[in-house]
């Protein structure tokens, strides 16, 4: 792609740097920004840069957050002893839409793949191992997509677990192999968390 101005090629270049966005969709987004108020792209940046200076973590669930425990975590209504392990921020929404679920969940930041290099250190794994060690939770519920990747985070968690007296299960899959958790529409998603199975009867022998 050739430009006549070098503050234009910066600008797409740096667009095209997020995930799905090719050259030809960051110049759209950068000439559409261009006609718009500078205020408007103002505004966008503020908000990214202030996204990333202020953003937090949930202590206890990892979860994105503005506060330093979030607002499911601090929930006293809500059942601590029951934790859902998801992949991210999105597989949380997904769930609370439903309305289904009462208990915390553990955000584990991705999945362990190899191809990748993404290895259980790079998650929050240690951190739910510590939790399940303290002797806080009853019940875990994987959430994971039954990716490949998804499978082996399970029963890496699993066999950490091995010992501890922890009911696992994994949700009911209404949900086809594959398919990731944000996709699945509210009644499948909140339908295969009630039917949820013993994580020991998903493995395949
Ligand atoms: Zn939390």
């Amino acid at each position: 792609m050739e430009f006549s101005s070098k503050l234009l090629e910066n600008a797409v270049y740096e667009m095209s740097q997020l995930p799905g966005i090719g050259k030809r969709t960051a110049l759209r987004l950068v000439l559409h920004l261009l006609k718009q108020p500078k205020e408007q792209t103002a505004r966008l940046a503020e908000a990214l840069v202030n996204l990333k200076d202020n953003i937090k973590f949930c202590k206890n669930c990892h979860n994105i957050s503005d506060v330093e425990v979030c607002e499911i975590c601090s929930n006293p209504r809500r059942d601590e002893s029951v934790v859902c392990v998801v992949e991210d921020i999105r597989d949380v929404m997904a769930i609370e839409n439903t309305g289904q679920f009462q208990g915390l969940y553990h955000v584990l930041g991705g999945k362990i793949s190899p191809m990748e290099g993404v290895g259980p250190q790079d998650l929050t794994i240690f951190s739910l191992v510590d939790k399940a060690k303290q002797g806080k939770i009853n019940e875990l519920i994987f959430a994971l997509s039954s990716t490949m990747e998804g499978d082996t985070t399970n029963f890496y968690i699993y066999k950490q677990l091995d010992g501890l007296g922890i009911k696992t299960s994994t949700i009911a899959r209404g949900i086809a192999v594959g398919d990731e958790l944000e996709y699945a529409d509210e009644v499948t998603l909140g339908r295969s968390i009630l039917n949820r199975i013993p994580f020991e009867n998903s493995l395949k022998v």
